[in-house]
């Protein structure tokens, strides 16, 4: 387990940074000069700046990684090479996890030991990955007599990765380890919210000796350089993490080149809690599944559904952990910290007036910490219940610390109410019972199901990605180099 860094540390990461992007192993600034203010989410306060990058600092970017492609000094490295370089990166990130950890913390607003957990998950990242490289093969099929056919498996080429805002350095990691055990190079375009662990991890990769323009990272607004990122003809494959609507707008751009994508884009996850589960190990995991970087997570477990005959003690047990939550600063390292940005703050607050005003009862509220800055973004947490299924806070993302809570009656409605959204991310199942366990867990519509746990997106080994507007493609583990990969067939003719 690593530690906290200390208050001082996460006070001031970062500070004056003047970030620059990654290109062909150069830092360099926009074409244009401009810049984005960096603002910390627990005191709103300006603390570093970023490239506000353009078009044109995509096509270089892009042409970087394509000259560092199609000279292969990285497709062309033995896999185990390759591997050794990420595996080096991850020791890297293990040197630097202190300064990493309170960058992470300060640029996001996150509670300082979530930034010392996604320290962790990167540096595991990278060495899972880095091990990885030299295991994916391909195979031998028999076909006609006289012939011999084997496959290969192929990266891409150039991959582009659009990353957001609230795990930015743990994304980067699976996004780049998976993208480069397979030979890809990369162009990586993160959140303008949370830009420098990205740019940090791509200075190191340098240093861990992976060629310069193998992995560049470009910041810029969304509209800006992520619209011209996604739209553009250089980029063989895309990979997006954020919300739907801006996952269509970039597949629709990849449509254009005819690109493939893999499209991670949140969820409206469930735990369900039958009445013979064991509720004293359910209700801290349940707590924070939905507190968990504030709620801002894709995987965030946002409504618990509750077996009748335990309902009203479940959700008053749950209360009283709501009522006791406290939104501070990431600084003070609690459960709970700020949200993004103002936008965001905003959005979460009408969700949750949304609610109050289609008379929806509040069963907890939790508090903002007296002490907490002024110019933070924070929002107290909120239990709802129980809640019409049909309710806008039933079926939409919240991204922020607000459970829905609702009752059923046995197995068949327990699973029609966790298929009763659009999404389908990860879910948590919770009861003794063993045939219960395999039925619901094979029926809930989702990604990841965990069977009396829940892992908010799990471990790097596993598979993780979702059904309908979840997304689709894998990222993790070992299908995350499927996806950043491509069969080639070979077929020789003896005859
Ligand atoms: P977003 O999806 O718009 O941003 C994610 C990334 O996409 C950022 O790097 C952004 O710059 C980029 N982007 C935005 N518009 C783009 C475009 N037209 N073309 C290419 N790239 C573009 O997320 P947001 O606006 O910061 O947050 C809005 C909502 O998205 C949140 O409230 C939440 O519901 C959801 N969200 C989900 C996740 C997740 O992990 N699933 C992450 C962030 C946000």
């Amino acid at each position: 387990m690593l530690k906290t860094p200390d208050t001082k540390l996460l006070r001031e990461a970062g500070e004056g940074t003047r970030g620059a992007n990654l290109v062909a192993g150069n830092r360099v600034d926009a074409a244009s000069g401009e810049r984005i203010d960096v603002v910390c989410p627990s005191d709103g306060a300006v603390f570093a700046s970023i490239p506000r990058s353009a078009a044109v600092d995509v096509d270089a970017a892009v042409a970087a990684a394509r000259t560092a492609f199609e000279n292969r000094p990285w497709a062309r490295m033995t896999a185990t090479e390759r591997g050794r370089s990420l595996t080096r990166l991850g020791e890297l990130v293990d040197r630097h996890r202190d300064e990493l950890a309170a960058l992470e913390s300060r640029d996001t607003g996150k509670p300082a030991r979530q930034g010392v957990a996604d320290v962790a998950a990167a540096i595991r990242y990278f060495e899972y990955y880095g091990g990885a490289a030299d295991k994916v093969h391909g195979d031998q099929i028999p076909f006609l007599d006289g012939y011999t056919v084997f496959t290969t498996r192929e990266p891409h080429g150039v991959v582009a990765g659009i990353i957001p805002w609230n795990y930015p350095l743990q994304i980067l990691a699976r996004v780049a380890g998976a993208a480069l055990a397979m030979g890809n190079t990369l162009v990586v375009k993160p959140a303008e919210d949370a830009s420098l662990t990205a740019l940090r991890v791509a200075e190191l990769a340098l240093e861990a000796g992976i060629p310069p323009g193998v992995l560049n990272v470009v910041t810029g607004y969304g509209a800006e350089a992520g619209a011209a990122l996604s739209a553009h003809p250089g980029i063989d494959y895309v990979t997006f993490t954020g919300s739907p609507a801006t996952g269509t707008a970039i597949q629709a751009a990849a449509a254009k080149n005819n690109r493939g994508v893999t499209m991670e884009l949140g969820g409206k996850s469930p735990q369900v809690v039958f009445a013979d589960a064991d509720l004293d190990a359910a209700l801290p995991v349940v707590v924070n599944a939905i507190i968990q970087n504030g709620g801002q997570t894709c995987s965030a477990g946002s409504r618990v559904l509750v077996e009748k005959p335990v309902y009203d003690d479940f959700v008053s047990a749950l209360a009283k952990r709501f009522s006791a939550l406290l939104a501070e600063p990431h600084y003070a390292d609690g459960d709970l910290g700020p949200l993004i940005n103002a936008r965001q703050a905003g959005r979460v607050a009408s969700m949750i007036a949304g609610a109050e005003a289609a008379g929806i009862p509040v069963l907890a509220r939790g508090a903002v910490a007296a002490d907490a800055p002024s110019g933070g973004h924070y929002q107290a947490p909120v239990l709802f219940g129980p809640v019409d299924p049909q309710a806008v806070i039933a079926r939409e993302e919240v991204f922020g610390p607000v459970l829905a809570a609702f009752p059923f009656d046995g197995e068949e409605e327990a699973v029609r109410l966790a298929n009763g959204t659009e999404y389908g991310l990860v879910a948590g199942v919770w009861t003794r019972d063993g045939g219960r366990q395999h039925r619901v867990a094979r029926r809930i519509r989702a990604g990841q199901v965990y069977v009396n746990g829940y892992g908010a997106g799990g471990g790097v080994e596993l598979p993780f990605g979702g059904f309908g507007k979840s997304g689709h493609g894998r990222e993790k583990g070992f299908e995350a180099l499927i996806d950043m990969s491509a069969t080639r067939t070979i077929v020789f003719n003896h005859g």
